[in-house]
C-alpha cells in the first residue's frame, strides 16, 4: 500500500539526497549512529512517513543486526528512549520536525566516526566525486561544476544541481509533456525526496 516500513527503508534510497543516503550507508555498515546522525537521519524518516513502530522495528533491526552489533537488550536500555523521544512518545512530547538544510549546516561538521551533516560541504573533493560517480554522475564537466559549487560554499546549489543531473530524463519528459515542473531550490532534505518520489513514483 505504499507505506514505508522497517525493511522498505533501503529501498528508498535511490530518493534520498547525498547527506541521508551517507548516513544510511553508515548506519547499515556500523551498525550505529553517533548522536547528531541518529537525530538528523531518524527526524528524515519519520518526515517521509517511517511511524513510530516501524522506526523502531528500523533502529533495533539496524543496531542489532550484523557482527560485532549490541544486543538487543542494550538497544532497548540505551537507544529506544531517544527514537521514541523523536516521535514525541517520551520527555517533553514534543513532535520534533525533520532538519532543513540550515539547521544540518548549523550543526558541528562530523568527526571522523561521524555521518552527519552536508556532505557537499563536509567531504574531501575526491570523496564527493567518489559518491557523486556513484550516484551517476560522470566525471566531466556536469561534475566539476558540482564540485566547484561545493568548494565555493553553495551547498544547496550543488545538490539541487545533483537532483537535476539525476532526474534529468523525467524533467525532460515532463517538462517535453507541458507539465510544470519545481526547479526551486533544495533546502530541505524532505524536499529532495518527495520531489523525487513525485518525479519517479
Ligand atoms: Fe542534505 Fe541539504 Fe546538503 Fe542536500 S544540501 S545534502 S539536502 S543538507
Amino acid at each position: 500500500d505504499g507505506s514505508v516500513t522497517a525493511e522498505s527503508v533501503p529501498s528508498l534510497m535511490k530518493h534520498m539526497p547525498l547527506c541521508m543516503n551517507h548516513l544510511m550507508k553508515g548506519v547499515m555498515t556500523e551498525h550505529h549512529l553517533k548522536y547528531s546522525g541518529r537525530q538528523q537521519l531518524s527526524l528524515f524518516l519519520k518526515g517521509i512517513g517511517l511511524n513510530a513502530e516501524e522506526a523502531m522495528r528500523f533502529w533495533q533491526m539496524q543496531f542489532t543486526a550484523g557482527p560485532g552489533s549490541m544486543s538487543i537488550e542494550r538497544f532497548n536500555k540505551d537507544y529506544k528512549y531517544t527514537f521514541r523521544h523523536n516521535y514525541g512518545l517520551e520527555g517533553g512530547r514534543i513532535n520534533y520536525k525533520p532538519w532543513d538544510c540550515r539547521t544540518i549546516l548549523s550543526k558541528p561538521k562530523p568527526s571522523k566516526s561521524e555521518f552527519h551533516g552536508c556532505p557537499y560541504r563536509d567531504m574531501h573533493r575526491d570523496q564527493l566525486a567518489n559518491e557523486l560517480h556513484k550516484m551517476g554522475l560522470d566525471s566531466g564537466s556536469r561534475m566539476d561544476d558540482v564540485l566547484d559549487l561545493s568548494d565555493r560554499g553553495e551547498y544547496q546549489t550543488a545538490c539541487t544541481k545533483v537532483f537535476e543531473l539525476t532526474h534529468k530524463d523525467r524533467i525532460d519528459a515532463m517538462l517535453k509533456n507541458g507539465e510544470t515542473v519545481d526547479e526551486t531550490s533544495i533546502i530541505h532534505p524532505n524536499l529532495y525526496y518527495s520531489r523525487s518520489v513525485y518525479l519517479e513514483g
